[in-house]
């Protein structure tokens, strides 16, 4: 029979490498945290009404990504292509605008139509925050800083950090005109797209990565010498603080963002290690969106992260954690031994807070120390027909060799094996022994 496969452009997340992955989730946890945002999580599919909507008819996303399909009743449903349209449509679900500012984060997948190569999937995931409800500069500050927080507490440089505004209601009428003038003679040397999209949404044409726009992009006016005052002041402001927080930046003036909705602030953080899929986050301000969904008016910025990209710089760079052993593998030699460690194992999984197994195949003592070896157990304790008679266990020490004999737990109670068990892999006691 034909094997089936996973499907193009989705990956499984296995061990060991599974571990990366618990590691930076764990991490954006806690900085999340600091930070004061909360979690949410919303369904992995919506209306396809909501991202048209929300997302922008003329965005990559939704002419030519979204996976979408009829359910049994005919409902239009597509799987999130990304987390802001859903997060807003559920804080307004919830009123939880009603008691003022709201800052959320979500981590989970998103899925979208592309052609599969590294760093680009079909399935992927990313962590992102939403920060609604503050028109201040200072919470665009926040929402650059956050993300870079995350990429330095792993140790992660080279990091490019770029910057534009794309003003708002006031100012994007002159800027679209602009636009219009500098594409329209040129249109017939446009690729398709931009040419479908230039009487729409001329500003999408500044986004694309057709070589043949290239050259017009290059030329293309500046949104910076057409933002009204308040865009200026507000996108000056920003740049006083990132400046006081020590973060570089590079203003770019070509740079808009894939997203209809974004208003003001645009970035986007890029590795070199990356290769031609550059980009780690992107985001900006969106203060139209929240309206557009039939919410009050409420500004907004975010930003979204993708983890694959962010673990492929991590790998790319060489710094990701080694895997240092940990835990225990209890050896049973023969059913006897074996009946005995049994409370004892589940003993341990009660107060030893690393990974505590046991071979309950009854095999021979090399083949149960290969198994330790690829759980990258630091110990083992080894119970034989004669460690039984006599009442002990052998503790032996997997990197160092050491070896010492404990007595042998009565049931559960491992209290004395557990205080050997932490002077042999000189573990900080009071954390283990808190139980
Ligand atoms: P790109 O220009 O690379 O297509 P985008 O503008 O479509 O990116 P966003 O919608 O801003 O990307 O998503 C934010 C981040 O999510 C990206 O910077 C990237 O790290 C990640 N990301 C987006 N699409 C994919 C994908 N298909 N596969 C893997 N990661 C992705
Ligand atoms: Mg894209």
């Amino acid at each position: 029979m034909d094997k089936i496969t996973a499907p193009r452009g989705t990956q499984d997340i296995i061990p060991p490498g599974s571990r990366q992955w618990r590691e930076l989730e764990a991490a954006i946890g806690d900085l999340a945290d600091r930070f004061a945002y909360s979690e949410i999580r919303t369904p992995t599919f919506e209306a396809t009404e909501l991202f048209v909507r929300g997302v922008g008819e003329t965005t990559d996303i939704v002419e030519k990504e979204m996976y979408t399909f009829e359910d049994r009743k005919g409902r239009s449903l597509t799987l999130r292509p990304e987390w802001t349209a859903g997060v807003v449509r559920a804080v307004l679900e919830h009123n939880l605008l009603n008691q003022g500012p709201l800052k959320l984060y979500y981590t989970g997948s998103i899925f979208r139509y592309e052609r599969p190569q590294k760093g680009r999937y079909r399935q992927a995931h990313q962590f992102g925050v939403e920060c609604l409800g503050y028109a201040d500069a200072a919470a665009d500050a926040e929402v650059i800083q956050l993300p870079i927080e995350l990429l330095t507490r792993f140790g992660i440089g080279g990091l490019r950090v770029e910057l534009n505004s794309i003003g708002d209601a006031v100012c994007r009428p002159a800027y679209r005109q602009a636009l219009l003038d500098h594409f329209r003679p040129v249109a017939d040397q446009l690729s398709a797209d931009s040419q479908r999209r230039l009487e729409r949404n001329p500003l999408r044409i500044l986004d694309s990565k057709d070589l043949r726009d290239k050259p017009f992009i290059d030329r293309a006016p500046s949104y910076l010498d057409h933002l009204c005052a308040d865009c200026q002041a507000h996108f000056a402001t920003l740049r006083g603080h990132l400046d006081a927080l020590g973060i570089r930046y590079a203003v770019n003036p070509r740079l808009v963002r894939g997203l209809d909705y974004y208003t003001r602030t645009v970035f986007e953080v890029h590795s070199d290690a990356l290769g031609a899929q550059s980009t780690i986050l992107g985001g900006g301000r969106y203060d139209g969106l929240v309206e557009q969904l039939g919410g009050p008016p409420t500004p907004a910025v975010g930003f979204a992260m993708g983890l694959e990209r962010f673990l492929m710089v991590r790998e790319e760079l060489g710094t990701a954690t080694e895997s240092v052993r940990r835990g225990i593998q209890i050896i049973a030699l023969g059913q006897a031994a074996c009946n005995r460690l049994v409370p004892v194992l589940a003993g341990l999984r009660r107060v030893y807070p690393e990974p505590a197994d046991m071979d309950y195949g009854d095999r021979k003592l090399g083949a149960q120390l290969k198994l330790a070896d690829r759980n990258g157990a630091r110990l083992a304790a080894i119970c034989g027909d004669a460690e039984l008679e006599r009442g002990i266990l052998i503790l032996r020490d997997l990197e160092t060799k050491e070896q010492r004999e404990v007595t042998l737990p009565a049931g559960t109670d491992v209290g004395a094996l557990l205080t050997t068990i932490c002077q042999m892999a000189a573990a900080p006691a009071p954390a283990l022994l808190q139980e």
